[in-house]
């Protein structure tokens, strides 16, 4: 027996099992049943999120036996038909290899003529984007005067790239990427329908890492069951997908929190050991820092129910610091791609990243030296982004050099008064960091009350590997 992917065997086949894009079906239904079907729809969004299906079981609705109807019954002939894809009067066509003007001139002509058995003549064009700009122009003439008995459905993945034109004479529908959790619901339907047995963690964690692509997620589950059988225990999920464990995520962010140099080399190490797959690392601890800033923010992710480790290292970090943290690590993790050696710059990065906050006891320190006002701590809340200060206000010790513009948009107001004028920081030791060369040396060896740059993004990243 030939066995059916879980996408192929799961495709939905009612707008009702259209798995998170009500605000389409609904509107779609709605105009079925008060009969005020468009003659041209254009459906976009992201990969494997319903599109064609969507397109399929409206060609069906229209043409049903039993209908026009919200549903189309998918028993009566022409349903089967369509099903089967024996319909003459349903044709999809693949916007792709069908791309040049000859190709839409020939469907110009068949749009023209009427359908053969069923209600209207519905053409599908999958990826419309890809015709050619003349095709489109050739395509424009169908649109402005339809024939009644048409329905041209075109689906896209990338809308920017399809004219105006074409735009303005069909009505848009915007699929959604599908939520985590209304992704993972949809999974755990099909365990207990083909009897799989999966932990909810797991399908929580196939969910995420589909990011939105339903297919995709059945994807990944066909793959689970293709390596560990229907009884997948969580190993496997880590196995198969590569999955690090939580405690490697929860430790860096520790590590980091805490500025605890002494546990970074114990904590190479076991990465090392343990065969760690370093872009996957920067992308776990990206989705990690963003959940603790959603919660730092207010708002709880969806995708993962606050754990108590979560609410206590959240607490540990300003929401600017989580963003910026955020941010480097994406930036690592494009750098990694181009590294020979990505341990090397794994580490280097991570080295840096423990010590960023240093920067803002160093700013206190250098405050007080001066004989400033303490720092009069503004809001609560400013206190984190001190370090964007003290980055952004050394490099002005030099006087002759132009000030950086980035300090005046970064710097609060209050702060940037007390820390510039006149009474420069002891500048010799801060210029060597302008290189990017020996940051992380500096780092290690000096933060003993000495003036470090720590830089957000080195301009130079030394070629150490
Ligand atoms: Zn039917």
């Amino acid at each position: 027996m030939t066995y059916t992917v879980l996408a192929r065997r799961w495709r939905p086949t009612k707008f009702a099992d259209v798995v998170g894009q009500e605000h389409i079906t609904v509107t779609l239904q709605n105009a079925l049943t008060s009969g005020r079907v468009a003659h041209a729809y254009i459906l976009t969004g992201p990969r494997g999120i319903g599109k064609t299906s969507t397109a399929r079981i409206l060609a069906r609705a229209v043409n049903c036996l039993n209908g026009p109807a919200a549903e189309p019954c998918n028993e009566c002939e022409m349903c089967r038909q369509i099903l089967d894809e024996r319909c003459l009067d349903v044709v999809e066509i693949d916007g792709a290899s069908n791309n040049s003007v000859e190709d839409v001139r020939r469907l110009r002509e068949t749009v023209r003529l009427s359908p053969v058995s069923a209600r209207k003549k519905v053409y599908v064009i999958d990826e419309v984007h890809m015709l050619s700009g003349s095709a489109f122009n050739a395509l424009l003439k169908t649109l402005e005067e339809p024939p009644e008995h048409a329905l041209i459905i075109f689906a896209t993945t990338e809308v920017h790239k399809v004219p105006f034109t074409i735009l303005s004479r069909c009505q848009r529908f915007d699929f959604h990427r599908i939520r985590p959790d209304a992704m993972a619901a949809h999974l755990r339907k099909i365990c207990q329908h083909d009897g799989i047995t999966i932990p909810d963690e797991s399908l929580d964690i196939i969910a995420r890492r589909a990011e939105g692509s339903l297919r995709d997620a059945e994807g990944l589950l066909d793959q689970l069951v293709a390596y560990a059988g229907t009884d997948i225990p969580f190993e496997a999920v880590r196995e198969v997908l590569g999955i690090l464990p939580q405690e490697l995520i929860e430790q860096a962010t520790e590590i980091i929190a805490q500025h605890d140099f002494a546990a970074v080399l114990p904590y190479f190490a076991h990465l090392a050991n343990a065969g760690t797959d370093y872009a996957e690392l920067l992308r776990s601890l990206q989705h990690y820092w963003m959940d603790l800033l959603f919660l730092r923010a207010g708002a709880a992710s969806e995708e993962r129910k606050p754990d108590q480790t979560l609410r206590a290292l959240a607490d540990r970090f300003s929401p600017e610091d989580l963003l910026r943290l955020t941010k480097l690590a994406s930036e690592t993790e494009s750098e990694l791609r181009r590294s020979l050696n990505p341990r090397t710059r794994f580490e280097v990065a991570f080295l840096r990243w423990v010590g960023l906050d240093r920067s803002v006891q160093l700013a206190d320190i250098l405050a007080k030296l001066k004989g400033a006002s303490p720092m009069p701590t503004p809001p609560a809340a400013i206190v984190p982004s001190a370090p964007l200060v003290t980055t952004t206000t050394l490099p002005e010790a030099p006087p002759a050099k132009a000030k950086p513009a980035e300090s005046k948009v970064s710097a609060p107001q209050g702060e940037t008064e007390t820390a510039s004028p006149e009474k420069t920081p002891p500048k010799g030791k801060s210029a060597p960091a302008k290189t990017g060369e020996g940051t992380i040396d500096m780092l290690v060896d000096k933060f003993g009350g000495e003036v470090v740059e720590v830089k957000d993004t080195p301009k130079t990243s030394p070629k150490k590997e």
